[in-house]
């Protein structure tokens, strides 16, 4: 694609521990900004800025540059990688921290090489909010900033995080951060509330129930594609935004040109479902482009009705 723009992706790398019902896995590769640059590089190139420690294999680094993702912005300092354990119930639906080691990650502060400072799309993977304004501090307006948080901050740093939405174009949330973020129950009421706080976009997802786009032009509605296995949903979220803010920059997409935003949804959702198939990053290392498209083709079939909705 000619016009295929460059990504600056902020966010953490990690090793995962991951307790699934299907057993137990140590030293995953993992952190949001893992997960959101493999998938956005199948769209656009992508551009990762992070912290690992010395624990952390120049494989994995490896790995993902020889997938269009530039590590120029990956710090490797003296120490370990962070490390979060999670451990999912048995049907998958809910999961549990057991244990967050930031390690390297406590004293991360995001230097942007120079030449990524002109990146034109951005997403701000979930770290401190602080960090993320940091980021947005230190780079040229672009064209597009999306963001994601946690519960943790919007609990813990409230008036950091205000400052942060009134500074991005576009959210990207689960529907219990957006009930907590708004104080209010309905996700339609809570979308508007958080909307009036800065971004003009707002995505809730619903995990296997898709998700929800809110913005000017309405509220947008895509599915998750529904699979007969779901291996390890982790990461599937920050999937979800690096494809969606890959595929915007793959076609140079301002967010507001008409169903810019929804088409993007249909990747996101399409490489969130990829995510789930395997423990970790593993299906997205192998994903190709020809795959995307066909589960596109699929999710095609899956909303397709056959013709009009007129009631006579
Ligand atoms: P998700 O399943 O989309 O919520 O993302 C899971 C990824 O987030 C895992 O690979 C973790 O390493 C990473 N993660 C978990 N807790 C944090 C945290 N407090 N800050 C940054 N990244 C985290």
């Amino acid at each position: 694609m000619p016009n295929a723009e460059p990504l600056l992706i902020v966010g953490s790398i990690a090793f995962d521990d991951l307790d699934m019902p299907s057993g137990t896995f140590r030293d995953v590769l993992g952190g949001s900004s893992t997960y959101s640059s493999l998938a956005a590089s199948l769209f656009s190139p992508a551009r990762v800025v992070g912290v690992v420690g010395s624990d952390f294999p120049e494989a994995h680094l490896d790995a993902m540059r020889t997938r269009n993702i530039g590590t120029d912005g990956v710090e490797r300092v003296a120490g370990k990688t962070f490390r979060w354990h999670g451990k999912y119930s048995a049907d998958l639906s809910s999961r549990t921290t057991l244990d967050t080691q930031l390690n390297v990650f406590a004293d991360f502060r995001p230097k942007i090489p120079a030449s990524y400072r002109a990146s034109p799309f951005v997403l701000l993977g979930n770290i401190h909010p602080s960090l993320q304004i940091d980021v947005l501090d230190q780079i040229e307006r672009p064209r597009l900033v999306a963001a994601d948080t946690m519960n943790f901050w919007i609990a813990s740093e409230p008036q950091k995080l205000g400052e942060m939405l009134g500074r991005i174009d576009l959210l990207i949330i689960n529907d219990e951060e957006a009930r907590q973020l708004s104080g209010i129950q309905n996700l339609c009421k809570a979308a508007s509330d958080i909307r009036k706080r800065g971004p003009s976009h707002l995505i809730i997802k619903q995990g296997e129930h898709g998700a929800l786009l809110f913005d000017k032009g309405g509220t947008f509605f895509v599915p998750a594609y529904p699979l007969e296995e779901v291996t390890d949903p982790t990461g599937a979220g920050d999937t979800f935004a690096g494809a969606l803010v890959g595929y915007l920059a793959r076609r140079s997409s301002s967010i507001d040109s008409p169903h810019a935003l929804r088409r993007a949804m249909f990747f996101a959702s399409a490489l969130g479902s990829f995510c789930v198939e395997d423990i970790g990053p593993k299906r997205l290392l192998t994903l190709t482009r020809v795959d995307v498209a066909s589960r596109i083709d699929a999710f095609r079939a899956l909303v397709d009705f056959g013709g009009s909705l007129a009631l006579d």
